[in-house]
């Protein structure tokens, strides 16, 4: 399996490009995002409970997240390996990404991370709201998640960075052009 972690603070492109970057390279995306967006419009239990968090721009609680996300690896461990898009978002969730890919005999190989100015961030994800309503798309919850991702996710980066394992990738510009960033540090890894 070749598993890799798409990262980045929100409005980076990461949904944009795992699209492309399944399909060059045969890989399931894994969004948690989408996952919890679809367990809201569903109402299960877990979306009653997320939806809470998500609208004020916090994060869903480790536990649940992390549960859901075991059931997902679990569905498809017979695939050529992940895109994981949004996760791990914290030092909790990192380490418990490696030590269960690592009881499954597989590992992530690189976390990609899109690099992109907060003015930049802030326009693409207002734009993002006007078209399609996500509801914590507009500026008093963007805000907030802008500096929950600091606060609370960016140190995910130092963990994979003393693996190793961090790639920072410059995420402004056109898409083709981010894409063609992120295909390159992907063969290098690969190789
Ligand atoms: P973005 O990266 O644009 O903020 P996502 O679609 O990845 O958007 O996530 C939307 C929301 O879903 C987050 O603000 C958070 O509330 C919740 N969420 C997604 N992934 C996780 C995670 N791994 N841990 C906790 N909460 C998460």
């Amino acid at each position: 399996m070749f598993n890799i972690v798409i990262f980045g603070p929100p409005g980076s492109g990461k949904g944009t490009q795992s699209v492309r970057l399944k399909k060059k390279y045969g890989l399931v995306h894994l969004s948690t995002g989408d996952i919890l967006r679809d367990a809201l419009a569903k109402k299960t239990g877990l979306g009653v409970k997320a939806q809470e968090y998500m609208d004020k721009g916090e994060l869903v609680p480790d536990e649940d997240v992390i549960g859901m996300l075991m059931k997902v690896l679990d569905e498809n461990m017979n695939s050529n390996g992940f895109i994981f898009d949004g996760f791990p978002r914290t030092g909790k969730q990192a380490l418990f990404l490696k030590e269960n890919l690592e009881k499954r005999d597989t590992m992530i190989y690189a976390l990609l991370t899109l690099d992109v100015e907060k003015e930049e961030l802030i326009k693409r994800l207002i734009d993002r709201g006007k078209k399609t309503g996500r509801s914590d798309d507009k500026l008093s919850v963007i805000e907030n998640r802008i500096k929950v991702y600091h606060d609370q996710t960016a140190p995910v980066i130092e963990f994979f960075r003393k693996m190793d394992k961090y790639y920072p990738v410059d995420g402004m510009g056109t898409i083709d052009e981010i894409f063609d960033r992120l295909c390159r540090v992907i063969e290098e890894v690969i190789k």
